[in-house]
């Protein structure tokens, strides 16, 4: 029994293939939405992403060529997605990203997202709006440097802002997301909130979840209740919740400052999980569909495209994968929080 989570009853499902015009999963659920982890390589080492025992390896050339992630994304798309987010490891280390957002923004009708941790953004924010991309979520842990280089390993902070300033006047569609760790970072959720205040992003508070050799532990693990308590008191002010949005938009909960323009979400992938409304699935960079981020199940869809499968057969891995998407975390059925792959592989 997991001590964290409750169980959950396991009630049988109708197992279904498709929903009419688009890809559905085995419970019937519209998929849409496709993330993608272009790199395993990374630039920072975040205390809650690294595995503590190893290294990320920086030299490492990507397991997806350009045209292979375009490739596989094109038969997701004509399945049914309709966004696409690129992730990691650091999508900002791939040279050809421009290049591969040039590739998948027209299938997508320019619905194409990043997720960056921002340390090489400024010099890239005008090529990647000129290759098509939309906008971008940029991971800021602290508003201030030395906490910054704590969670990070890096003196990086300086070169996160000026990121965050290119996207801005490159016109993309910027926000902030922030993994919240109690004791490390929970004393910087009122600085960031005022930051993005400040510059007029939204900001996003997301729990910190387990995964393989993450150093996960329950004295950490800040819930998005706790979250919003700190924000409340902090500003001395009642936060007003918004009509919640289409999962498309995000998962998180949005709330209003009262007298400001600024929002705030939390992200509360394990103490409310949205499972029930999951719209995503997730590419590796390894090329391979999980149909959950806590999922055990990986299909290699790239050793099929190398040999040259056809697009109906790639279209019907897919949905085989997809009828087993879970209807819940492992963890909520009293199962040891995991993740077989890091992180970065998977895409978070
Ligand atoms: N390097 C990019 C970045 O830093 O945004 C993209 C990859 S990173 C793995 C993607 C997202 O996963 C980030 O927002 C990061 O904060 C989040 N993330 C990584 N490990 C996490 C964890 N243990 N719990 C919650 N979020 C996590």
């Amino acid at each position: 029994m997991c001590p964290f989570f409750p169980s959950l009853p396991q009630t049988p499902m109708p197992r279904m293939l498709r929903v009419r015009d688009g890809l559905a999963d085995g419970l019937g659920r519209a998929i849409t939405y496709l993330r993608v982890s272009v790199t395993e390589q990374c630039n920072l080492a975040c205390v809650y992403c690294k595995p503590r025992t190893g290294c990320l390896r920086t030299d490492e050339a990507p397991a997806m060529s350009r045209n292979e992630v375009v490739q596989l994304v094109r038969v997701f798309v004509r399945l049914g997605i309709r966004k696409v987010r690129l992730t990691g490891g650091e999508p900002l280390l791939r040279r050809d990203l421009e290049t591969i957002i040039a590739g998948i923004s027209p299938e997508v009708e320019g619905r194409v997202h990043l997720t960056t941790n921002g340390i090489h953004l400024a010099r890239r924010a005008r090529a990647l709006r000129d290759a098509g991309l939309a906008g971008v979520n940029v991971s800021l842990d602290a508003a201030d440097r030395t906490t910054f280089k704590r969670l990070t390993q890096r003196d990086g902070l300086g070169k996160v802002l000026a990121g965050l300033e290119a996207a801005r006047a490159a016109g993309l569609k910027a926000k902030l997301n922030t993994v919240v760790l109690r004791g490390w970072n929970d004393d910087q959720i009122i600085p960031l909130v005022r930051l993005a205040q400040r510059e007029g992003f939204q900001i996003r508070f997301i729990e910190f979840m387990p995964y393989r050799e993450n150093g996960w532990d329950k004295a950490q693990f800040m819930p998005a209740a706790d979250i919003l308590q700190t924000i409340q008191e902090g500003l001395g002010a009642d936060l007003e919740e918004e009509p919640t949005i289409g999962l498309e938009e995000g998962p998180a909960r949005l709330f209003r400052i009262p007298g400001s323009a600024g929002r705030v979400g939390v992200i509360s992938t394990l103490s409310a999980d949205f499972c029930d409304r999951c719209n995503r699935v997730r590419l590796t960079s390894r090329g391979e569909l999980k149909a959950c981020l806590f999922g055990h199940q990986a299909v290699d869809l790239l050793e099929p495209l190398r040999n040259h499968a056809s697009h109906e057969d790639l279209a019907q891995l897919i949905r085989q994968t997809l009828i087993e998407k879970l209807d819940c975390h492992p963890m909520r059925r009293g199962d040891t929080p995991s993740l077989t792959q890091g992180m970065w592989q998977v895409g978070g």
